[in-house]
C-alpha cells in the first residue's frame, strides 16, 4: 500500500445494477473481497485462472487506493457436483479420487497445492489472503441451514434438504431471470418432492448403502453440504453478514451466485454483498474453455510450449476483464514476445527515481475506470517509447506494475518476495497432519512445499521456511 497516493474514486461495474458505480466501502477501515475459488478435483485451466487475475487487479487498485483489503479465495473440497449447477451427479472430489484410487486429502492436497502454486506463478498476491477450506466449516454451514430452516424457507425432497426460491422476491434480481414456465424437475431429472426447478440443495442426504467417501452428519441425518452454502457460511465468517466485493466468472451469476445471495440475504435479513463484479469466458473457437468439453489447457500445458505464466498474464490484461477473449496459441505468442520486449527494455533503463505526474494520472483514471488494464498496457508502452528521461521512465512503469504485476526484471517477479500465505497455508495443513499422525499426508505436503521452492525444517519452536536460492 502506498499510503503517499491520492485516493481518487473507483468505478466498478456491478453485475447487480449492470452499470459502473462509484466505489464506496462499508467502512473506511476495511475492504471484504471474496472470490470463488477452485473445486480441487483437478488442475485449474488457464480460464479458471483468469477470474483470480480479476480479484488480484481489483485487490491490488484497492491498495494502490489506499485501502486495506480482507481477502477470503474459497477452496472447494466437498459438494460440488457433477451435474454443477442441478444438484446431480456424483462429488466431483469422490469420482476424481475413486478414479485415481486415492484418498480424498490426497487429491485435495495436491490440487490445492498446485492451485496455490499458479497463484504464485502469475504473481497473485497472496499476503494475509484467507483460503478457507468447505470440510473445514460443517457446523457453520449446518447452522445457516438451521437459520433458515427457523425462518420456513427449508423443505425435505426426497434426495436432500431444499431452499424454496419462491419465498425470496429478490430471486431472480442478480440473473435478470425469468422463470416464468419452469416446471418443477424440467432441466433435469426429476427430484421427488422438489417444488421449483431453481431450488437448490442446502443438505443432501447419503443414499442408504451409498459409499460416500465423505459425509458427516447433522440434525437431518447423515449426508454433505451443497455447494452454494459453503461460499454464504465462509464469507460471512470471514468478512461479516454485508461485504463490500464479491468476484467469480460470469458462469456463476444465474446460479452459484444467485443462491449464495438469497440463502445469505434470507439467513440475515440484510443486503449481502454490494458490488458483483465478473469476469468473461476465456474461449476456444468461441466456446467456452472447459473441463467437460475437453478444450482446456494448463498453465504446465502452456510453459511446455515455451510460454512463462506471466506472459499469459499480460496477455490477459491486454483485454478488458469484461471482454471473452479467443484463446490461440498464435495470441499468446505475440503476447508473449511483447511481454519480453517490455521486460528486456525495462531492465535496460536506469534504476527510478521520480515518476511522471502525466503518466501517473492517466494510468490511475485508466484503472479507477472499472479496471482498464489494456488502456494500462498501452499506456505502460507509450511511456517506453516517449521521450521522457530513462530513469522517469523506470519509475513510472515500476509503479503502474504496482497494479499490473507483468514484470519479471531478474527473473522473479517484483511482489511476491515475502513468503506467500498459499505455502504457509502448506505449512499448516503438515502441522495439522502430523497433529492426527497422518504421516504419508504430512511427508506429501513437505513435498509439496519442497516443490514449490522452499525448504522446511522442524525445530524446537515450530517449523522454520526458508526459500531456495
Ligand atoms: P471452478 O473451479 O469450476 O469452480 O471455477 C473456478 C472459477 O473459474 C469460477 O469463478 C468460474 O466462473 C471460472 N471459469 C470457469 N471457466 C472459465 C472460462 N472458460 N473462462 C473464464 N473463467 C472461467
Ligand atoms: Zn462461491
Amino acid at each position: 500500500m502506498d499510503l503517499a497516493m491520492p485516493r481518487s474514486p473507483l468505478f466498478f461495474y456491478n453485475t447487480l445494477s449492470r452499470s459502473k458505480e462509484e466505489f464506496t466501502p462499508l467502512n473506511q477501515g476495511e475492504v471484504g473481497l471474496y472470490s470463488c475459488g477452485p473445486t480441487v478435483y483437478d488442475y485449474a485451466h488457464i480460464g479458471n485462472l483468469r477470474s483470480y487475475i480479476l480479484s488480484d487487479i481489483l485487490r491490488r487498485t484497492l491498495e494502490w487506493s489506499g485501502y486495506s483489503i480482507r481477502q477470503v479465495i474459497n477452496i472447494t473440497d466437498v459438494g460440488h457436483l457433477a451435474g454443477d449447477t442441478t444438484d446431480t451427479g456424483e462429488d466431483k472430489i469422490e469420482q476424481a479420487a475413486r478414479a485415481a484410487s486415492k484418498q480424498v486429502t490426497e487429491i485435495t492436497t495436491l490440487y490445492t497445492a498446485a492451485f496455490f502454486d499458479d497463484l504464485v506463478k502469475l504473481n497473485i498476491k497472496t499476503t494475509d489472503t484467507i483460503f478457507p477450506r468447505a470440510t473445514a466449516h460443517i457446523p457453520e454451514q449446518i447452522e445457516l441451514i438451521k437459520t433458515l430452516e427457523t425462518k420456513g424457507l427449508v423443505y425435505e425432497a426426497a434426495d436432500g434438504l431444499y431452499f424454496d426460491t419462491s419465498l425470496y422476491p429478490a430471486y431472480t434480481e442478480l440473473g435478470r431471470l425469468n422463470l416464468s414456465g419452469q416446471v418443477a424437475g424440467a432441466r433435469v431429472e426429476v427430484t421427488k418432492g422438489k417444488r421449483q426447478p431453481a431450488d437448490f440443495a442446502l443438505w443432501k442426504f447419503s443414499p442408504p448403502g451409498a459409499d460416500r467417501l465423505q459425509e458427516w452428519d447433522s440434525p437431518w441425518g447423515r449426508g454433505w453440504p451443497g455447494w452454494h452454502l459453503e461460499c454464504s457460511a465462509m464469507s460471512m465468517k470471514y468478512l461479516g453478514k454485508h461485504f463490500d466485493l464479491h468476484t467469480g466468472g460470469e458462469d456463476h451469476i444465474p446460479v452459484h451466485h444467485t443462491n449464495e445471495r438469497a440463502q445469505s440475504e434470507c439467513a440475515t435479513g440484510e443486503p449481502f454483498v454490494n458490488y458483483w463484479l465478473h469476469n468473461a469466458f476465456i474461449t476456444v473457437d468461441g466456446r467456452k474453455m472447459s473441463k467437460s468439453l475437453g478444450n482446456f489447457y494448463t498453465l504446465s500445458d502452456l510453459a511446455g510450449q515455451g510460454f512463462p505464466a506471466l506472459a499469459y498474464r499480460y496477455f490477459l490484461l491486454g483485454a478488458h476483464y469484461r471482454s471473452p477473449i479467443n484463446f490461440t496459441f498464435e495470441a499468446l505468442g505475440a503476447a508473449t514476445k511483447a511481454w519480453r520486449k517490455v521486460n528486456t527494455e525495462v531492465a535496460s533503463l536506469p534504476t527510478a527515481s521520480k515518476t511522471d505526474d502525466h503518466f501517473m494520472a492517466e494510468f490511475e483514471a485508466a484503472i479507477a475506470d472499472d479496471l482498464n488494464t489494456a488502456k494500462g498496457l498501452a499506456l505502460l508502452h507509450e511511456v517506453l517509447h516517449s521521450s521522457l528521461d530513462p530513469s522517469v521512465k523506470r519509475a513510472t512503469i515500476q509503479k503502474f506494475d504496482e497494479i499490473l504485476g507483468i514484470l519479471d526484471l531478474n527473473g522473479k517477479p517484483l511482489a511476491n518476495t515475502v513468503i506467500p500465505e498459499t505455502i504457509k497455508s502448506l505449512v499448516q495443513d503438515r502441522e495439522i497432519a502430523r497433529g492426527r499422525g497422518d504421516w504419508a499426508q504430512a511427508d506429501l505436503l513437505r513435498a509439496e512445499i519442497d516443490k514449490q521452492g522452499y525448504t522446511l525444517k522442524d525445530t524446537s519452536a515450530g517449523p522454520e521456511l526458508t526459500p531456495k536460492t
